[in-house]
């Protein structure tokens, strides 16, 4: 049994009133920690260390931040497996991924960071001869920090490391869904005697500590990844306190397969973009739109590589597609394919839960589904699923891959796969997405831009614009 505890002030604590939840494994459906199950009073306890601990790291340099950041990055190198193991079993994610993908990011988030405080700049504007406008820079105070259960470690590094690096200091929630990854990392902060409440970590659920985060008087910015409900929510909460509020939202990301495409690429990037971690990251492709010349060689390809698929435990090697995050997220997913095929969604592949025989027998599996639709009001086209499920529909024309395209309230990511370079370059500019990979997937620079348009969120995070959000840009205007 794994007892998660709360990091505040350099110690680790368990709730205040000593309430816990329970943590399940995803693998086998089983029950295999606790974690605190804080609410206001923790919140304020860890506002009051990140408070106090504020009056001394903002006064670092940023060099020594940036060590800082290397430090942590180095600890959690060294300790890459225990990191892959609990990413794995708290989420269901294979350990392949979280070798490959999670732990790796995270470590670069603390790494890029590091580099990208010390090569900030700030303006100087010489107005007249006798005028002289320059900007500083300061932190901008306590930031609290939420984060989902899809990238657990790698979603909430992406937003301590710039947070850190900007001087402010943290209180951090992560999913109570996956906060195994979030402890370790706390460990590693009491391990390289990180300066105490510089970052505190509560756990539990998003109504209390999220929202005691997003109600705090004293917490002034908030950068959120999540859902667009959750989102709602927020945004009215830390209203009042006109915060500093960034939001990574859903998506519902199509991908747009033109005739001119290289086929074989398309379809195995595709099949990739659709299933890694079982769907579960908001980046997946859900949506493939598809010239109806190629619609048949397109449709029958990929339905045959989504079948090879191999969906198990998440702790062999052969297995792509681990469990899903919770026995409640799976009857979600399987209550859209269902309501899909009852309203005249044609089913090509998937469509069941899965049961694998021994003691996986409880854990959440799902088959990697794929359905045909036609009309763009059904719910399936419409609504995130976040999990291993896709729609193909065919396109007749340029206007309706489109009109296709932006139908839905999100604009995250898209897809376009096409050898022609003007249709490359019109259908980027075309497509409502924050974000758009042309012939690829899931092709990241730490320097660009990164975030949602419409209801896929509010801000853009990545490079400068992560040091922007995380600082407070001042203007002096000095007459000579
Ligand atoms: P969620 O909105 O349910 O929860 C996200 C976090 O918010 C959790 O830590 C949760 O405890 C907390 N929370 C819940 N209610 C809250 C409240 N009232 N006040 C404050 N905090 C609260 O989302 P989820 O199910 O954990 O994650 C899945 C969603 O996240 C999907 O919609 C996915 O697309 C989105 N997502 C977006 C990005 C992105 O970068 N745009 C990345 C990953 C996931």
């Amino acid at each position: 049994m794994v007892t998660i505890l709360n990091y505040i002030d350099g110690r680790f604590v368990p709730a205040v009133s000593g309430r816990t939840l329970d943590n399940w494994r995803p693998r086998d459906g089983r029950i295999y920690g606790t974690l605190p199950a804080s609410d206001v009073a923790d919140v304020e306890l860890a506002v009051k260390a990140a408070e106090v601990a504020s009056a001394g790291w903002r006064k670092t340099t940023v060099q020594e931040r940036s060590q800082w950041l290397l430090k942590i990055a180095a600890v959690i190198e060294e300790r890459m497996d225990a990191f892959v193991c609990a990413e794995s079993e708290d989420q269901g994610k294979p350990e392949a991924l979280a070798r490959r993908v999670d732990i790796p990011r995270a470590i670069e988030n603390f790494r890029f960071f590091a580099g990208a405080i010390l090569h900030q700049s700030e303006e100087a504007f010489a107005s007249s001869a006798s005028v002289l406008n320059y900007t500083q820079r300061s932190p901008v105070g306590v930031a609290g920090l939420i984060a989902p259960w899809n990238l657990p470690l790698y979603l909430l590094t992406w937003k301590i490391a710039p947070a850190l690096a900007c001087g402010n200091t943290v209180v951090a929630k992560p999913s109570e869904l996956s906060p195994y990854t979030a402890f370790l990392l706390a460990e590693v902060l009491q391990a390289i005697d990180f300066p105490k409440g510089v970052c505190n970590i509560v756990h539990g659920l998003g109504a209390e500590v999220g929202d005691a985060l997003v109600s705090h008087p004293r917490v002034p910015l908030i950068s959120f990844t999540g859902g667009t409900v959750t989102a709602k929510r927020i945004s009215e909460r830390a209203a009042p306190f006109a915060k500093k509020l960034s939001l990574e939202l859903g998506g519902k990301n199509p991908a747009l397969i033109f005739s001119s495409c290289e086929l074989a690429s398309a379809i195995t990037t595709s099949v990739r973009s659709s299933f890694t971690n079982q769907g579960e990251i908001c980046l997946c492709t859900s949506r493939l739109l598809i010239d109806q010349k190629i619609f048949e060689d397109f449709a029958h390809g990929f339905v045959k590589a989504v079948q090879e698929l191999t969906v198990g435990d998440p702790r062999h090697s052969e297995n792509e597609l681990g469990a899903l995050i919770s026995a409640a997220h799976r009857e979600k997913v399987d209550g859209y394919v269902q309501r899909a095929v009852k309203a005249g969604a044609k089913l090509l592949t998937g469509g069941r839960k899965l049961s694998p025989p021994g003691e996986l027998a409880e854990g959440y599996y799902y088959e990697p589904t794929v359905l045909l639709v036609t009309d763009p009001s059904f719910e399936i086209f419409q609504e995130e699923v976040f999990g291993p499920v896709v729609t193909l529909t065919p396109f007749a024309t340029y206007e309706e891959a489109i009109a296709l395209a932006n139908a839905t309230r999100y604009g995250l990511a898209a897809t376009i796969w096409t050898r022609d370079l003007t249709e490359a370059h019109r259908a980027s500019a075309d497509v409502e997405s924050g974000l758009v990979w042309v012939n690829t997937w899931m092709n990241r620079d730490l320097r660009v831009p990164f975030g949602g348009m419409k209801a896929s969120g509010v801000g853009r995070e990545g490079g400068r614009h992560s040091l922007d959000f995380y600082s407070e840009e001042k203007n002096i205007c000095l007459q000579l």
